[in-house]
């Protein structure tokens, strides 16, 4: 057989992949900000837990949430994490 796309390829086509099943990079201690406000009117979270599931406390009035992995990912507008190196 001949390797037309060599070795390069079929690894970054397996990132794609495993990137693809493996979701969104939240961690605990990150804020996310989501699409759809919770109805303080504030749409900033702090993640508490991140798996299956995230749980969320909001920072405008500090109401704690469990949001399904999948759900919570299609409301996330942009994730800040506080400390870039930790
Ligand atoms: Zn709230």
């Amino acid at each position: 057989m001949i390797d037309i796309f060599g070795k390069g390829w079929y690894n970054m086509l397996l990132v794609l992949i495993l990137k693809g099943a493996t979701g969104m990079d939240v961690r605990v201690g990150d804020v996310l900000t989501m699409k759809k406000k919770h109805p303080c009117g504030a749409c900033e979270f702090d993640v508490l837990r991140s798996g299956m599931d995230f749980k969320l406390k909001c920072r405008g009035c500090g109401h704690e949430v469990m949001l399904p992995r999948s759900k919570a990912e299609k409301n996330i507008r942009k994730i800040t994490r506080p400390e870039a190196d930790a």
